[in-house]
């Protein structure tokens, strides 16, 4: 069997959080055509429901949605149950789910620092641990997590002190997970993006002006796009990673590499 078919997720199950729109549809998206059922799980159904609708069209696979606010311990235990008993099992996640407030720290209430670190970092922590102990005990599995490369520098100009503080959490979790379950079949592994074109970034009035900034800041000149972060985390769901756990993946244009 070649490189290509080997990568293949044929017969894998897996769900991807925030996949409404944005990176988490376009790796959903990835994952289906490489051949695995995936549910797309959002907080906004509405979206989540067309945008199943549209892979499902797109590969031919069974592509469900659902919906789950990912810092709800309860929600996220009985989106796991249902994925489980919907697509038949459960192979791979990617916790993706994500949000960012941009405020200067000492304007920044402690509120608005609660709710990112709760989106950000505790609904990875909820996220992987659910997934990870219906992996653990049904014969292993792979764990993605997006952090971004708020994890590794500060960006500027705009203030995100708990976005940067909450991606770097993800990075020290994957890693703390990669270890203890590494000898039990689950492997957890994150990707650092840097700035990619979505709603996130484009559709923000405050960051929209900054962009220019930003491709000024960056090696390769450019945003980047969420398709341009789907073979990296293909490869993460499937059977050629297996020696990779721990790891965190930059896809950044070189951006943090001065
Ligand atoms: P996006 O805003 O386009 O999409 C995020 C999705 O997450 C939305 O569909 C939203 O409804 C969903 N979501 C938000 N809170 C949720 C919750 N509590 N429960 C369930 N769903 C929820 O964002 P994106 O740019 O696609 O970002 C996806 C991930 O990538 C985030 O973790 C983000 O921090 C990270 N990231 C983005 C960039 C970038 O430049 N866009 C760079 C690095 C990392």
């Amino acid at each position: 069997m070649g490189i290509i078919e080997k990568m293949r997720l044929d017969g894998k199950k897996g769900f991807v959080t925030g996949a409404a729109r944005g990176i988490g549809k376009c790796t959903a998206a990835a994952f289906a055509e490489a051949g695995a059922d995936v549910a797309i799980v959002d907080m906004d159904l509405e979206t989540a429901e067309s945008t199943a609708k549209e892979i499902a069209a797109s590969t031919g696979r069974k592509i469900i949605a659902l919906k789950c606010d990912v810092t709800d311990e309860s929600q996220v235990q009985s989106m796991v149950d249902k994925v489980v008993a919907e697509l038949g099992g459960l192979n791979f996640c990617h916790a993706n789910a994500g949000i960012c407030i941009n405020e200067a720290a000492d304007k920044m209430s402690y509120a608005q620092w609660l709710k990112v670190i709760n989106v950000n970092l505790n609904s990875v922590f909820l996220t992987d641990t659910i997934a990870g102990r219906y992996m653990l005990s049904h014969g292993g599995g792979s764990i993605i997590n997006t952090a971004s490369m708020s994890a590794h520098i500060v960006n500027v100009p705009q203030p995100q002190c708990a976005y940067n503080a909450s991606k770097a959490g993800v990075i020290q979790l994957t890693k703390s997970l990669a270890v203890e379950w590494a000898k039990r079949g689950v492997r957890v592994n994150s990707i650092s993006p840097g700035y990619i074109g979505t709603d996130l970034t484009l559709s923000s009035e405050f960051l929209k002006p900054l962009i220019a900034k930003w491709n000024e800041l960056s090696p390769v000149g450019r945003l980047g796009k969420p398709e341009e972060l789907e073979s990296i985390c293909v490869y993460l769901a499937g059977d050629t990673s297996t020696f990779t756990t721990g790891a965190d993946f930059s896809l950044d244009g070189a951006f943090t590499c001065f």
